[in-house]
């Protein structure tokens, strides 16, 4: 049986290296960091970060500051294969 393919992406560099669970959460951030975000000016998707928290559009040219590793605050999910049912409680305290 073959299994699920692990997508690491930009994490790959690390080779077989420092361990599977850390590895996978750099992945989503690092993942996240170099995506492209919503300008909060023009509202395309052309934001690209230029380094720690400094974020610019190539659309409209503005240059700002934000999260480190994101533009606005990305909740990452923890992955856990245990558990089998998300729990509820979890939405109630984004407000
Ligand atoms: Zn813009």
């Amino acid at each position: 049986m073959a299994k699920k393919k692990e997508n690491l992406g930009s994490v790959k560099r690390f080779g077989a290296r420092y361990g599977r669970r850390i590895k996978h959460k750099l992945a989503r951030i690092e993942s996240i960091q170099r995506g492209k975000h919503k300008c909060p000016y023009c509202h395309n998707l052309k934001v690209k970060r230029l380094s720690a928290g400094i974020w610019k559009c190539r659309k409209c040219g503005a240059k700002f500051t934000g999260k480190a590793y994101s533009v606005k605050k990305v909740i990452i999910e923890e992955e856990k294969p245990e558990e089998k049912e998300r729990s509820s409680g979890r939405e109630s305290k984004e407000e």
